[in-house]
């Protein structure tokens, strides 16, 4: 969106004058995030002149967003969100549109960027859409067609992010293991074996100048032996993976209509932990738990509990179980929200244990980092991540956006310390 504003001329407004445009890139996946997009909006309103309003929100909630935004663009249809975009810029701006009306059925690109992200690890959607139906998820119902970016639009437009000077490559979409699927319910997919996604992986890690490529998210049963594959060929390829739990119950997980069973997630991550094991460090595994959902009991929470013990996670991000208007879930009895805050609270206490255990084997091996924020404070020290995704704190000269090759010394409850080694030659 940045490039195709810069492209037409317009720059950022500096320090806290008031912008002639503000875009809203909303988020409607929960009760709650809907309810900050509004607010987002209200609040973009009263500081701008003209308000675009992009995101899921728009589709949850379209009639809203068209009261209280001026420019609504929504993800439905089927030319491509950003052509829309740039479209509608051009109307704003009065001036004869350049921007393109095709239609198509894949994930197309709508523009190349220009100027490198805010963020130093740059962001690639591959697929959109999902219909897995999770029970309490909105996403099926406003994101209903499954698309996948085709593998040479994937190439071009990495190849284009590494020109920027991005190092990491970041594959987001809604449901990732169905790339280039029709379909996210794994019975029906034809192939469900991901290697489609395996392929794609293969073609995007040989782009000349690529220093890292991660997957978001990934569904657990799409963590298949090809997509291993994948990943011990290209060491480019990080050692860590978020795949979501959300519960360590099968009767929960069964309520929530997801796609495995508590021994299925297990006997997965086992697989994970002896293809990518490399020199006693086994790969960073990430999850998503809900706290609280309908129906779970003290019995499948405890569940819960072990699962995660067993897993031994780097980072768990506990949600409170959230009301979504429209959802199965939202009908069915909810907890006691004291009861929820007390399980949240336990996951959490459990996250900092298990996080510093995982964090310890780090000690002594060397990690690279990108550089992502310089000089917090009176500190001396920078901060980044390593391709263990754990976030590292060190002292350094390199600037933000730019390796480092580093070796792990310490860690605590909320830092992960590192001493530089030799530099690393980007180009
Ligand atoms: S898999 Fe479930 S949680 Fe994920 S987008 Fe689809 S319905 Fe939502």
């Amino acid at each position: 969106m940045e490039s195709i504003l810069q492209e037409r001329g317009m720059t950022s407004a500096p320090g806290s004058a008031s912008p002639d445009l503000e875009i809203v890139h909303t988020c409607s996946v929960t009760g709650q995030a809907a309810a900050k997009s509004r607010n987002a909006i209200r609040r973009a309103k009263r500081n701008g002149k003209h308000v675009f309003v992009t995101g899921c929100f728009t589709g949850t909630d379209y009639s809203v967003a068209t009261k209280i935004g001026d420019t609504v663009i929504t993800q439905a249809g089927e030319t491509p969100m950003l052509d829309r975009f740039a479209r509608e810029v051009d109307m704003w701006l009065q001036r004869p549109t350049q921007a393109d009306s095709r239609k198509t059925t894949s994930l197309p690109i709508a523009s190349l960027p220009t100027i490198p992200g805010a963020h130093k690890r740059a962001e690639l959607r591959i697929q959109d859409g999902c219909d897995a139906h999770c029970t309490f998820c909105i996403i099926p119902k406003i994101r209903t067609t499954l698309r996948s970016k085709t593998v040479e639009d994937t190439v071009i437009e990495a190849t284009r992010l590494v020109e920027l000077g991005h190092k990491e490559i970041i594959f987001t979409g809604v449901f990732i293991g169905a790339y280039g699927h029709k379909t996210a319910l794994r019975r029906k997919q034809d192939s469900p074996n991901s290697e489609y996604l395996a392929d794609l992986l293969d073609a995007v890690a040989q782009i000349n100048g690529i220093k890292r490529l991660r997957i978001s998210s990934m569904e657990p049963g799409d963590v298949t032996p090809i997509l291993l594959d994948a990943m011990v060929a290209n060491n480019n390829i990080v050692p860590h993976l978020h795949l979501p739990l959300q519960s360590g119950s099968d009767y929960v997980l069964q309520k929530m209509n997801r796609q495995y069973t508590v021994e299925q997630y297990l006997e997965m991550i086992a697989m994970v932990n002896e293809r990518l094991t490399v020199d006693g460090l086994p790969p960073a595994i990430t999850t998503d738990i809900i706290c609280g959902f309908p129906t779970e009991t003290e019995e499948d929470f405890e569940r819960t509990v072990k699962a995660a013990q067993q897993v031994g996670y780097l980072h768990m991000h506990v949600f409170p179980y959230s009301v979504r208007t429209g959802t199965a879930a939202a009908r069915w009895k909810q907890l006691p929200p004291e009861i929820v805050r007390g399980r949240v609270q336990k996951l959490l206490t459990l996250d900092e244990e298990l996080s510093l255990a995982y964090r310890r084997q780090l000690i002594g091996k060397q990690v690279q980092i990108i550089i992502e924020n310089q000089k917090e404070h009176e500190e001396t020290f920078e901060r980044g991540r390593c391709e263990y995704y754990a976030e590292i704190t060190l002292k350094t000269n390199v600037k933000i956006g730019e390796l480092v090759n580093a070796t792990v010394t310490d860690v605590t409850s909320e830092h992960t310390f590192a001493k530089e080694c030799l530099p690393i030659l980007t180009n």
